[in-house]
């Protein structure tokens, strides 16, 4: 797979053209950022941990039968995804009652939220991606009613697989955004589903292990990111290395 020109440069990843129409490749920078990009820092290696993540994620999903844009992994932070014609949505899954949901609501933090609340942004920099609801969706004509449904259902089934895969090792899945794009008539799973987009509480600790540790400065996101990434995929930790 020949890496073509570029194509799009987002906050944390690039992706290029190949010389194949229907692939694309992904590559996860070492580019941090939070709040709307008003904090930003570069952290060495943060690329390969997100993209590794993210594929150990998508294969999972695929075999529990989920469509997602994944097809392999080129190096340690440049996926080979298919080309996907986005839907320009935040289609956020909410477990526990955390982050904007509580600035915004009246929610008491850490409570669980049964069933699981889907809250559907737009994804729109400019207009700081704000909250949708259906008629809104489909007013905006960003798919249809039919898409909606599946995209919805395609959520709480990820949600629920991830719960249990993640519980497996101790962690808590508070909350995580998905996107989804369309392969013909197939809606996949695009994107990333990582630290970066989750919001991931060790189930004894209460601990952050995700990039609430960069935001709001609880500790050394590296070392979070090396740990959970570990422990998601059921490997062990590598020894402590020194970062920066
Ligand atoms: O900030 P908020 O509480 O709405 O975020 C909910 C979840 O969605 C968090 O896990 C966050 O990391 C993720 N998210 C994201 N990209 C955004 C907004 C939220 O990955 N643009």
């Amino acid at each position: 797979m020949k890496q073509g020109r570029l194509l799009y440069s987002g906050k944390a990843k690039s992706v290029y053209c190949t010389d194949s129409d229907n692939r694309l490749i992904v590559e996860f920078r070492d580019d941090i950022t939070a709040f709307d990009g008003g904090k930003k820092d570069r952290l060495k290696n943060k690329g390969n941990y997100n993209a590794g993540v993210s594929a150990f994620f998508f294969s999972y999903l695929e075999e529990h039968g989920v469509k997602t844009h994944f097809v392999e992994m080129l190096d340690n932070n440049r996926m080979v995804v298919k080309r996907l014609k986005m839907i320009p949505l935040e289609v956020i899954v909410r477990n526990i009652a955390a982050g904007s949901i509580v600035r915004n609501y009246p929610f008491t933090e850490k409570t669980p939220l049964k069933p699981p609340v889907i809250v559907i942004d737009y994804k729109d920099d400019s207009r700081h991606d704000p909250m949708l609801n259906d008629d809104l969706i489909l007013a905006l004509g960003l798919c249809t009613a039919a898409e909606l449904k599946r995209i919805k259902a395609s959520a709480l089934k990820i949600n629920s697989i991830l719960v249990k895969l993640l519980a497996q090792q101790g962690i808590t899945l508070v909350d995580f955004k998905l996107e989804f794009g369309r392969a013909g008539r197939t809606i996949c799973v695009g994107d990333e589903i990582s630290m970066d987009s989750m919001r991931l509480w060790d189930k004894k600790t209460g601990e952050s292990l995700d990039k609430d540790v960069y935001r709001f400065e609880k500790g050394d996101v590296m070392e979070t990111y090396d740990r959970v990434s570990h422990r998601i995929m059921g490997k062990k930790s590598s020894p402590q290395k020194k970062r920066k």
